[in-house]
Parts: C-alpha cells; structure tokens; sequence
C-alpha cells in the first residue's frame, strides 16, 4: 500500500464528464490498495473568467477580496469530484485550504506555505477515504483566505506530498510529461523518461510552463517523487522527476530546450566606467520592484561603458521611466531598451561532464544567421536572447543539432 498525492490541472475537471473521468482514475488507485489524496485545480477558464469580473468591478481590485473572489473556483471543483467519487461507491470528503489547515503568510496572491495540519487527512485516509483538497488556496495566520499564486495547485499537491509523507505525487496534466521542448513549436519533440529536479528547474524557470516554478522548488527542498502525467492517457508513465543523475534513464547531454517571450532588454549606453555605477542603475530599478534577469557591462573604452540588462516585458515601460529619470544623475549617454526579444535556453546535467555546447549553439544560430544580443550560462544552461522574430527557428535548429529529435 501507498500513499499518492495527485493533482489535476484545470483542463483535467474542465467538464462534469471529465471530472468523472478523474473520479474513475483516483477508484482505480483505490482498488489497488492504495491511499490518495487528490488536489484539483478550478475548471479551466474559471479563474481567468473571476479574475475578470473582479476588474470590471474594482478595477485595481482589493488583493484580500480578490483571494476570497478566486479560490472559489477550487471551491466547486472539490465538492463536485467528492460527489463523483461517492457516486462511485467510495467513500470521499472535500477540504478547502482553510478546512486543512494549510497556513501560509499573509501576501495575498502570492502567498507561501508556511505549515499544513495533516492529522485530519490522515484520519480520513486511515479511515479509507478519499481525501479531496482545493489546490492553489490557504489561510493566514488571522483567518485571511489566501491563494498561491497563478498555476499555484501545483504547489499544493507538493507540499501536501511533503507533509503526509506520500509515496509518489502525481501530477496530471494535458501533456502526457514534460517534453525536450514544447511540440506545437517543435512537432518532434520528445517525451522525457525521466529529468533531473535541477534541469526541472531551469525549465520552469526558463519558459517551460508544465510545472509552476515553486512547485518544483519545494520538492527539491523535501524531496517528493514528482511524475508528471497526462489525465487523459490510460497507459502512459509520464515523466519521473529524479534527484540523482544516475537514475537518468536518458544519457543526452542536452535535455531540453526552453524559450520564452516574456522579457524585454535595457541598454543604458555610455556610463562612466567607475566603482557603483551597476549599483546606481540598478538600485533604483530594485527600488521600483522590478526583478532583473539578465545582466551584461561592457568592458569600457574612453571611461565609459554600456550596460545591458533584461526585466520582464510587462514591466518594461515602467523600468524605462525610472531610468529616465535619473539619467543625468547616473551620466548615461542614451538609454534604449526593445521589447520584441526572446530567450532561448539549453538545458542538461550533461553539460559539466562535456565540453562544446556552447560552442555547436554559437554555430547552429550563426548558420541561420541568427543575430545573439545577449548570453548567460550556469553550470547546466545556456541561454540567449535573439530577436523574437527568430525564436521559433532557433528552437527548431537547436532541437536538431542537440539530436533531441532522436530517441537517445
Ligand atoms: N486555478 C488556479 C489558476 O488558474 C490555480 C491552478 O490552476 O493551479 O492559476
Ligand atoms: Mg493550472
């Protein structure tokens, strides 16, 4: 006998059908022998469609009243699985975050788990029931319903999964796992067998958008067994997330290739070339609350420098203002920025143990005459930014040239 957490994603209870799709699945898991704890996320399109509402309302809508407003998506979606899995014979009981205990701080939105109550789980579970939990929601310390953040039942089933000590957490998706890239860019990308938690990482932090980024970190801090799944695939082992390499099935230097679109670049060209410039640039930008990714200073000539760095699109315009302003302050010469760029990212273990990659990237983007504005590496990514226009193509040829189109 194990204990399973499993999570489905907002497509995978998207209907009244569907969720007795899910209901089918979790009984099968039961009949098994198995204990399960099951978190759901809203019907797809609910929470985009409250968020909605709440702005015709107020248009900067009050963060408290919003978490209140949102988690009733998850809301409806725990009672209708728990009727479906009693219509079925088993036994069931819904939780909201609230009635769990899953206490978290106090940042409306974007809280953060800080302690989960399992006793009553437990005693249900022991009791044979099936444990069913709105994902993406918590309470505060005072009472206050919070919510994780978008894509945030992740999270949830993670941490449910760290705090009941479960076997394995499931999560279920519309991808039957996460793939060396996204297939409607490149049709040949591959199924991963398995990927390490750090490569997972990267991936979701770097553009990958099959696993909520906190999610991933928080079972790299306790550990869980994640697979990601597909809901609507009977057979399929999904994706085995692994803390060691040498459970790598794969042995490809290169497991993946992210990208994204959400980012836009700042030049701030012709800065004295002195002690406390990066600071007197940045400083102001941290100060606004805009978080910096990539960041390049050229090596001077004639005593001054240019000075180079990401943030994402939306807060573009914004990091733009605040540089303006104090332009003659920092003694800049121009600042420029563009807002139609794209990361691309490389991403494998494989990399500390082999030479060359950045090498057969440079030259795979060079023979399409792809233009690199910017690079940034750790121990196991490469990315750069190229122009938007090109992402595609660049996801394409780099596909190939790192052979992830063939089955390693
Ligand atoms: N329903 C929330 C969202 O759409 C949480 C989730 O689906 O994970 O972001
Ligand atoms: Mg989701």
């Amino acid at each position: 006998m194990a204990l399973i957490v499993q999570k489905y994603g907002g497509t995978s209870v998207g209907t009244p059908d569907r969720i007795k799709n899910v209901a089918q699945r979790v009984a099968k898991f039961k009949m098994l022998g198995h204990q399960v704890v099951v978190v759901v996320s809203a019907m797809s399109g609910e929470t985009n469609r409250l968020i909605a509402l709440a702005k015709e309302v107020q248009p900067t809508p009050d963060l408290r009243e919003m978490d209140v407003l949102v988690s009733t998506g998850e809301q409806v979606t725990i009672a209708l699985l728990s009727m479906a899995l009693m219509e079925l014979g088993l036994k069931a009981k819904s939780y909201t975050g609230s009635q769990v205990k899953i206490v978290t701080d106090s940042a409306h939105t974007k809280a953060r788990i800080v302690d989960i109550e399992e006793h009553n789980m437990r005693a249900d579970l022991d009791a044979g029931c099936v444990v069913v939990v709105a994902g993406f929601q918590g309470v505060d310390e005072k009472g206050n319903i919070t919510t994780l953040g978008r894509g945030g039942s992740d999270t949830t089933g993670v941490a449910l999964a760290a705090a009941l000590k479960a076997d394995e957490c499931q999560i279920y998706t519309d991808v039957d796992g996460v793939y060396t890239t996204d297939p409607r860019v490149v049709p040949e990308a591959r199924r991963l067998k398995t990927i390490t938690f750090e490569e997972m990482l990267e991936m979701a932090s770097l553009g990958s958008k099959v696993l909520q980024i906190r999610s991933v970190e928080f079972a790299g801090k306790y550990k869980v067994k994640l697979r990601v799944l597909s809901s609507f695939d009977d057979e399929g082992e999904g994706t085995l997330i692994t803390f060691e390499e040498n459970e790598k099935m794969e042995q490809a230097i290169i497991s993946g290739i992210a990208f994204n679109r959400d980012e836009a670049k700042i030049t701030v060209l012709g800065v004295p070339d002195r002690p406390g410039i990066a600071y007197q640039i940045l400083g102001p930008v941290a100060d606004a609350n805009v978080d910096v990714d990539m960041i390049i200073q050229n090596v001077g000539a004639d005593g001054t420098t240019d000075f180079t760095f990401t943030v994402h699109r939306n807060e573009y315009k914004k990091t733009l203002d605040v540089l303006k302003a104090v332009q003659a302050h920092i003694g800049a010469r121009e600042i420029t920025g563009d807002d139609r760029i794209a990361k691309v990212s490389v991403i494998g273990v494989g990399m500390r143990s082999h030479a060359g990659i950045a090498s057969t990237m440079f030259r795979t983007l060079a023979e399409e005459g792809i233009n690199i504005q910017m690079i940034s590496t750790s121990e196991i990514k490469i990315s750069v930014v190229i122009d938007e226009k090109y992402m595609e193509l660049a996801v394409r040829v780099l596909h190939k040239a790192f052979n992830l189109d063939q089955e390693a």
